[in-house]
């Protein structure tokens, strides 16, 4: 499979990145994570003949204000969106006028919008485990089984135990990088670039890449690169995340 960083940007689009989406293609399906304004970059990358599957984080705007952006990717087939539990109907008060178009206006007739205490039975074609993970506002973090290998999305979150329940062994992890070195104190929002690195490593991941740089704190790619480095002593397989970084697994 690919994995594709398509908006690596926290908060708002700058010149170093878009707001959050990153594109898993596996051989039968594709994977959207979240819906920022890197969204729009699917469009090449998809193969549309196959079904595609949307699993939104939380609701905070730079990870949605792509929705709006649907009906420009034409998907072909069904897609089928998850949210976070409860968050059905602030999904539907979004995306919708006078703010766009209705969303069962932009994907083709038969999607379908889930919630994550709905995918029990759901009969997606991978393995998907949720949890709440820590942020202000209902947050799930996303463990997925694809061809044999697990990938894990962590975004947003501060660090929590179900993070590195979700994490736990896995082949890669896609983990949220907001606040800068030395910033975090306590119960926080966000993770910065040491405490990823101490979850890779007490998750025992076999690489972590940072994504969600905040766009108000990294305003240079030398700023991320810079702070990720030394977090390498604690982790070595710490990748610092670019728009348009592709991994293969
Ligand atoms: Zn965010
Ligand atoms: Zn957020």
């Amino acid at each position: 499979m690919i994995v594709t960083l398509l908006g690596t940007n926290g908060w708002f689009d700058t010149e170093n990145g878009q707001t959050m989406c990153t594109l898993i293609c596996a051989q039968e399906y594709s994977i959207i994570l979240d819906a920022g304004y890197g969204i729009r970059r699917v469009k090449p990358l998809i193969d549309f003949s196959k079904p595609t599957f949307l699993l939104l984080s939380h609701m905070h705007l730079d990870h949605t204000i792509g929705l709006h952006t649907l009906d420009y990717i034409q998907f072909q087939q069904p897609v089928k969106i998850v949210v976070p539990a409860g968050q059905k109907q602030a999904f539907e008060e979004l995306v919708r006028p006078p703010y766009t178009n209705p969303w069962k206006k932009m994907v083709p007739e038969g999607s379908e919008l889930l919630d994550t205490d709905e995918l029990t039975d759901s009969g997606f074609p991978f393995e998907i485990t949720t949890l709440p993970i820590q942020h202000p506002v209902p947050t799930h973090g996303y463990r997925l089984g694809i061809e044999g290998k697990t990938v894990t999305y962590l975004s947003d979150t501060g660090y929590c135990e179900n993070a590195v329940t979700l994490a736990s062994g896995a082949d890669l992890v896609i983990a949220e990088c907001g606040a800068l070195p030395g910033t975090v104190k306590g119960k926080a929002p966000h993770m910065e670039p040491e405490i990823c690195a101490r979850l890779a490593v007490e998750a025992g991941v076999r690489q972590m890449v940072l994504t969600h740089f905040g766009a108000g704190s990294y305003t240079t790619m030398e700023a991320r690169k810079n702070a990720a480095s030394p977090a390498r002593s604690i982790f070595p397989n710490l990748i610092t995340g670019v728009d348009n970084m592709e991994i293969v697994l």
